[in-house]
């Protein structure tokens, strides 16, 4: 299936100067929906992890069914203030000021093997920092799963080492 056919563009959004990449047509669909989860599942189902981390929030609408179809469990990383019982923080730096991301200090049993899910990876700086939560934690990042790369941002030199996978490339 031509997933990129579901992606929808739109410039200048949420700045200008930026191409947004949306991917709410290819949940809307039912056929690209299914199709994504499925083949995100089988790319990563050979990492093993023994949990999903969900970057807020279109990390959740890929990461959440792909956790119910490994049949492991899934931890929400959010920003500041969401979340209601102790947290580990982790800042990084924007093109303009700085973001915190929180992740629950019980989200995961010490020496989990994690794997952290966005809808799509630019700089990197975004899962670089939920990779620093994971560790926090005492577990391990088993690898990364994004819908879509840019590859113009080279955000993977910014991960720490594991594998990552990407369904699709602008
Ligand atoms: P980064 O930390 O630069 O890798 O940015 C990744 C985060 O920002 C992800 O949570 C994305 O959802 C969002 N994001 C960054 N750039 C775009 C883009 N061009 N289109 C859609 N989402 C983006």
């Amino acid at each position: 299936m031509d997933l990129k056919s579901h992606i929808r563009d739109i410039p200048d959004f949420p700045q200008p100067g930026i191409l947004f990449r949306d991917i709410t047509p290819l949940l809307a669909n039912p056929t690209s929906m299914q199709y994504s989860i499925d083949l995100f599942a089988e790319q990563v189902a050979g990492l093993q992890p023994d949990y999903i981390a969900g970057i807020e929030s279109r990390g959740f609408m890929f990461g959440m069914p792909l956790a119910y179809k490994l049949g492991v469990g899934f931890a929400p990383v959010r920003k500041p203030g969401k979340l209601p019982a102790a947290v580990h923080s982790a800042t990084y730096e924007l093109e303009y000021g700085n973001d915190t991301l929180e992740l629950h200090q019980d989200a995961f049993p010490a020496g989990s093997r994690v794997l952290i899910i966005d809808d799509l990876i630019a700089t990197g700086g975004t899962a670089a920092a939920t990779a620093d939560l994971v560790v926090q934690t005492g577990s391990t990042v088993a690898g990364f799963g994004f819908v879509i790369e840019l590859l113009a941002l080279q955000g993977r030199s910014k991960l720490p080492e594991a594998p990552v996978t990407v369904l699709l490339q602008y």
